[in-house]
C-alpha cells in the first residue's frame, strides 16, 4: 500500500459520478499539471500581504516584494545546481523558455523528432535540423552524434524525459556528444525536473527549461537557467518597462540579463511559489521520492500490461529509466471515450490526446490519440487501483453510461 508522500492542495477533493454520489478524486494527470504542495500554498499565503510594486516602489511592501522575487530567483537556480555566472530567467513556462532561447541562439539547432511541440516549434525554420529517433536509445544517440559531426550546430535541444512514454534520456551522454561536437545543450526539463534531481554544474548542461505548474507550484511561473553570454547579447525578449537602463524617444539602452528579458511587472507570486516548490523538493530525499513514484509506476504499468487489449506506448527497446507515467491505447475503445468513462464512472482524471507531440504520436499510434495516466507526490496506490478496476470494467461488462465523443473534443 503506497500512500501520498506529501500533502497537496485538493488532495481531499471529491468529485461527482455520473452514476450518482461522489468519490475522492483520483488525480492521475500529474504530468500535465501537478497540484500545488501544501507548503507552496502556505508560502504564497504568507507572501500575499506584501503584494506590491516590485522593483519600483520605496514602500515597505514593495521592498519585501522585490526581495522575495530576487530570493526566489536564487532559490530556483540553486535547486538545479546553477553555476555562479548562470542567468536564471523567470519565464511563464517551458514553452516561454524555449521561445526566449530561440531568440538568442547564434546558429543552427539540432533536435529529435520525438520532442514536445515546445521544443520543436520555437526552432522552426531553416536553422532547425531534426534527427529521427531510432528503435534503440543507443542508436538514437549515435544518430545525434553523426548529425552534429556532419555539420556544426550551435545547440542540441533535447528533452530530459518524454511526456508521452516517460522514458528518461541519459543527460551525461548527451552533454558529452554535444560538447565534443562543439555545440551547447539545452534540456527540456518540464517532465524531468519534478521527478529527478538535475544539477547543471555536475552535468555540465548549458541550459535547462522547466515549468512551475508541473513542479507542484501554480501556473504561469517557470525558468530558463543557463549560460549568460548568448542571452546577454540577444535582443530583449519583450520590449517595455523594467528591461531598460534609459530611454529617449530615439534610443534605448537595454538592461543586462535577467531584467533585459523580463519587461513588465513580473509574476512575483508565481516566483515565490516556484521557489517554495523547489525548496520542498530539495529537502525531500531523492531516493524516497523516486522509490515512491517507482512503486506506483510499476503497479500502474504492470497492471495495464496485464489487461488484454491494452498497449503501452514505448519508444526505445533498450532498458531506460521511466518516470511515473504510462500512456496507452485500448483496442476498440477510442481514447476520448476511455478518458470520459474513467472520469464519469470512477472519478479518475487522466489526460488523453496527442500530448503536444504529434510527430511522436504519428510514429507510435499512426496519429490516433492515446490515454496517459501519471503519478506524483500526492498519489496513492488506491488511485492507481481505481484506474485499473475501471479499465477492467470497461473491458468486461463495458460502460454503464452512454458516452458521446462529440462532448469531449480531443485536446491537442
Ligand atoms: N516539454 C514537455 C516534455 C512537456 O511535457 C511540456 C508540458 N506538457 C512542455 C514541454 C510544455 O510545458 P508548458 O506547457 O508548461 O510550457
Amino acid at each position: 500500500m503506497t500512500t501520498s508522500l506529501l500533502p497537496v492542495v485538493g488532495g481531499d477533493l471529491r468529485v461527482p459520478l455520473v452514476t450518482g454520489g461522489t468519490v475522492p478524486y483520483a488525480n492521475l494527470d500529474i504530468a500535465a499539471s501537478a497540484p500545488a504542495l501544501g507548503s507552496v500554498a502556505e508560502r504564497v499565503t504568507q507572501f500575499l500581504p506584501y503584494y506590491s510594486s516590485v522593483h519600483r516602489g520605496a514602500g515597505h511592501a514593495s521592498a519585501v516584494s522585490t526581495t522575495a522575487h530576487e530570493t526566489a530567483r536564487r532559490s530556483v537556480g540553486d535547486f538545479v545546481g546553477a553555476r555562479p555566472d548562470d542567468v536564471v530567467q523567470l519565464v511563464r513556462h517551458t514553452t516561454d523558455a524555449f521561445n526566449l532561447l530561440a531568440t538568442a541562439v547564434p546558429g543552427e539547432v539540432v533536435t529529435l523528432d520525438v520532442e514536445h511541440h515546445a521544443n520543436l516549434l520555437p526552432w522552426a525554420g531553416p536553422g532547425r535540423r531534426t534527427v529521427t529517433a531510432r528503435p534503440t536509445l543507443a542508436a538514437t544517440l549515435a544518430a545525434l552524434d553523426a548529425e552534429l559531426a556532419r555539420r556544426p550546430a550551435a545547440l542540441l535541444a533535447v528533452t530530459g524525459a518524454s511526456n508521452v512514454t516517460g522514458e528518461v534520456l541519459p543527460l551525461a551522454a548527451l552533454v558529452e556528444i554535444a560538447h565534443r561536437n562543439g555545440a551547447r545543450i539545452a534540456v527540456d526539463g518540464a517532465q524531468l525536473v519534478p521527478h529527478r534531481r538535475v544539477d547543471l554544474t555536475a552535468l555540465d548542461v548549458d541550459y535547462l527549461a522547466f515549468s512551475g505548474h508541473k513542479l507542484y507550484a501554480p501556473y504561469g511561473a517557470g525558468a530558463l537557467v543557463g549560460r549568460p553570454d548568448w542571452l546577454a547579447a540577444a535582443p530583449p525578449y519583450l520590449a517595455g518597462g523594467g528591461a531598460v537602463r534609459s530611454v529617449t524617444l530615439d534610443d534605448v539602452a537595454w538592461a543586462d540579463t535577467p531584467a533585459r528579458h523580463e519587461a513588465g511587472t513580473p509574476n512575483v507570486v508565481g516566483a515565490v511559489a516556484l521557489a517554495a516548490a523547489c525548496e520542498a523538493l530539495a529537502s525531500l530525499s531523492e531516493t524516497t521520492q523516486v522509490r515512491h513514484e517507482a512503486d506506483l509506476r510499476d503497479r500502474l504499468r504492470d497492471g495495464l500490461a496485464a489487461l488484454p487489449g491494452v498497449r503501452l506506448l514505448r519508444l526505445w527497446d533498450d532498458e531506460t529509466d521511466v518516470l511515473g507515467l504510462a500512456t496507452f491505447v485500448v483496442d476498440g475503445h477510442p481514447a476520448d471515450l476511455v478518458a470520459q468513462f474513467l472520469s464519469a464512472e470512477h472519478g479518475v482524471g487522466v489526460r488523453h490526446g496527442r500530448f503536444c507531440a504529434h510527430p511522436l504520436l504519428a510514429r507510435l499510434t499512426g496519429g490516433a490519440p492515446a490515454v496517459r495516466a501519471s503519478v506524483g507526490l500526492g498519489t496513492s496506490s488506491a488511485d492507481v487501483d481505481r484506474l485499473l478496476d475501471g479499465l477492467r470494467q470497461l473491458l468486461t461488462t463495458g460502460p454503464r453510461w452512454t458516452y458521446d465523443a462529440d462532448h469531449l473534443p480531443v485536446p491537442d
